[in-house]
C-alpha cells in the first residue's frame, strides 16, 4: 500500500511553488502544507496581514485567504519543514545554462543533511533530463541510516496569468517515477494527493526520464509555434499577406488548431528560452549537433523578431528616434502577471535608449523599483541616473502617451484594448504612430481615428 501523505513541504515560494502548493492546501484540508523560502521578504509578503502577496496572479489571494493559517503555512525555517514532511517538493529556480540546477542541488543537499526519516522528494522545478539521478546520488551519499529517499518528477505546466485556473483544472498532471516497487508506491502516494480534485484519467504516470523530458519538450513545442508564426509574419510584411488571416486559416485545420498562433513582438518569460536552451545542451551532450541547431533556431527567431520590431520603429519614425519620445505600454512579459523576466519590453526599451530616444513606460502591475532594476540589468554599463534621465514611469496609459511621437504596445493587457484612444490620439504628436506588438487593438477603428498603425497584421493595408 502507498504511504498516506499528511505533511508536505515545498522548497521555493516563487511563481510555481507558491500557487501550486497553496492550491494543494486548499483542495486537501487534511494535509499540512508548509511552503519555505530563503528569501525572507518573499515569505513576509506571503504572510502579510492584508494579503499583499509577492506575486500577482488572478484568484491567488482568494486561495491563500481560505487556506493560510488553516493547513497552509509560509516560513523561512526550511530545516524544520523538511524534517517534519513526508513529501517534499523542490520548486526552486533553475536559471539557464548547465549550472542552472545549482539551486536544485543545494536544496537536495539540505534535504539529505536534515532528514532523519524517509521522504518522497519531488522535482517540481523544470530540470534537464536525468537530474533525478544526480539528486539520488547526493541524497544517498549524505543521508542518515534508515532514511530512504524516493525521487519523483512532477513538472508543472501552469502558465502565469492563468495559474489558478490551470491548477484547478489541469490538462494533465504528470508524474514520473522509477519503475521499481518503491518508485511505483511513491508515485501512488503523490497521485492520491492530486486525486483529491483532479480526475484520475488526467493523472499520467510515466518513467522518470520521460517526465523530465516531457516538460522541456512541451515548452519547446509551444515556443516553436510562436517562432513559426513570427517567421511567417516577416514573410507577410514583405508580401502583403496578413498574418492574422493566415493564422486564422491554418488554425482551422484540426491537426494544427488555433491556439498559440498569434504573431507578436516575441515570447518572453523565465521558461521558454531557458527550457529550449536546456534541450540544446542536452542534444549537444548526446552528440546530436543537428538536433541542437534545430531547437536553437527557435530562440534565434525570437531574438530576430524583437530586433526586427525595434528596427521597424526607427525606420518608420523617419530613420531616427534620437530625441523623440516613445510610450511603451506594458512591461510584464505577458498580461495578468507582474513577472518581467525576459520581457520583450526590456529589450525594446534598451534598443530605444541606445538610439537616444526618450521613453515613457506604463504597466498596471509591475512595481516601479522592478522596472528600474530590469533596465539597469539590461544595460549594466549605463549609470542608473542616466537611464532615469531618459525613462519616465507613468502612472496611467494616458499620462504615458501625452506628447509622444509613437506608442508601442509591448504587453497584451486587456485594459489597453479598452483605452480612450480618441483622447490619446489628441494628446500625441502627429503623425501618431502606433506599433502594436501584440496585435491587440482594433486596427480598423484606430486607423479611422487617425493613427498610423504598424503591427504585423495590418502591414498589407499600409
Ligand atoms: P522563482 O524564482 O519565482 O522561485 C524560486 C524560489 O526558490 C525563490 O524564491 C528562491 O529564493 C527559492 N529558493 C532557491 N533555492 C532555495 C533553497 N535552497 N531553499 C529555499 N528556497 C530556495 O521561480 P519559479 O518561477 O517559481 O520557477 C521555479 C521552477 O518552476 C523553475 O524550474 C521553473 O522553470 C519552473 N516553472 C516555472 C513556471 C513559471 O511560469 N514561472 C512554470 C512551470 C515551471
Amino acid at each position: 500500500m502507498s504511504p498516506k501523505v499528511t505533511k508536505i513541504c515545498c522548497i521555493g515560494a516563487g511563481y510555481v511553488g507558491g500557487p501550486t502548493c497553496a492550491v494543494i492546501a486548499l483542495k486537501c484540508p487534511h494535509i499540512k502544507v508548509t511552503i519555505v523560502d530563503l528569501n525572507k521578504a518573499r515569505i513576509d509578503a506571503w504572510n502579510s496581514p492584508d494579503f499583499k502577496l509577492p506575486i500577482y496572479e488572478p484568484g491567488l489571494d482568494e486561495v491563500v485567504r481560505q487556506a493560510r493559517g488553516r493547513n497552509l503555512f509560509f516560513s523561512t525555517d526550511v530545516d524544520k519543514a523538511i524534517e517534519e514532511a513526508e513529501l517534499i517538493f523542490v520548486s526552486v529556480n533553475t536559471p539557464t545554462k548547465k549550472s542552472g540546477v545549482r539551486y536544485v542541488e543545494r536544496a537536495t543537499r539540505n534535504i539529505a543533511n536534515i532528514a532523519t526519516s524517509s521522504k518522497i522528494v519531488v522535482e517540481k522545478s523544470t530540470v534537464p533530463c536525468r537530474t533525478a539521478e544526480s539528486m539520488r546520488t547526493i541524497l544517498e551519499a549524505n543521508s542518515k541510516p534508515n532514511c530512504r529517499f524516493d525521487i519523483l518528477s512532477n513538472p508543472e505546466f501552469l502558465a502565469e496569468g492563468t495559474a489558478i485556473q490551470d491548477l484547478f483544472k489541469p490538462d494533465r498532471v504528470l508524474i514520473g517515477s522509477l519503475q521499481t516497487p518503491e518508485g511505483i508506491r511513491a508515485c501512488e502516494a503523490l497521485s492520491e494527493v492530486y486525486a483529491n480534485w483532479v480526475p484520475k484519467d488526467r493523472i499520467l504516470t510515466v518513467g522518470l526520464w520521460s517526465s523530465e523530458l516531457s516538460k522541456l519538450a512541451a515548452n519547446a513545442m509551444l515556443a516553436q509555434r510562436i517562432s513559426s508564426i513570427n517567421a511567417l509574419s516577416a514573410i507577410c510584411e514583405s508580401t502583403g499577406a496578413n498574418i492574422d488571416e493566415v493564422a486564422h486559416a491554418i488554425g482551422y485545420d484540426t491537426r494544427i488548431g488555433p491556439k498559440f498562433l498569434k504573431a507578436s513582438v516575441g515570447f518572453g518569460g523565465s521558461c521558454f528560452q531557458k527550457d529550449i536552451l536546456n534541450l540544446v545542451y542536452l542534444s549537444e551532450s548526446c552528440h546530436l549537433p543537428e538536433v541542437a541547431a534545430y531547437w536553437r533556431q527557435v530562440v534565434e527567431m525570437n531574438e530576430y523578431q524583437k530586433r526586427r520590431f525595434s528596427k521597424r520603429v526607427v525606420d518608420t519614425l523617419f530613420n531616427t528616434i534620437t530625441g523623440k519620445r516613445i510610450a511603451v505600454l506594458g512591461f510584464a512579459f505577458k498580461a495578468d502577471t507582474g513577472d518581467t523576466r525576459e520581457s520583450a519590453a526590456i529589450t525594446l526599451i534598451k534598443d530605444f535608449l541606445s538610439e537616444r530616444a526618450l521613453v515613457n513606460v506604463f504597466d498596471p502591475q509591475v512595481e516601479h523599483s522592478q522596472i528600474w532594476m530590469d533596465l539597469q540589468e539590461a544595460s549594466p554599463l549605463v549609470p542608473l541616473d542616466h537611464i532615469k534621465k531618459h525613462v519616465t514611469i507613468a502612472s496611467s496609459a494616458l499620462e504615458a502617451c501625452k506628447g509622444v511621437d509613437a506608442i508601442v504596445i509591448a504587453t497584451e493587457w486587456k485594459e489597453f484594448k479598452e483605452l480612450d484612444w480618441e483622447q490619446l490620439y489628441k494628446t500625441m504628436n502627429k503623425p501618431a504612430f502606433l506599433f502594436d506588438g501584440r496585435l491587440l487593438v482594433d486596427a480598423q477603428k484606430l486607423t479611422q481615428i487617425g493613427f498610423k498603425l504598424i503591427g504585423t497584421a495590418i502591414a498589407a493595408s499600409l
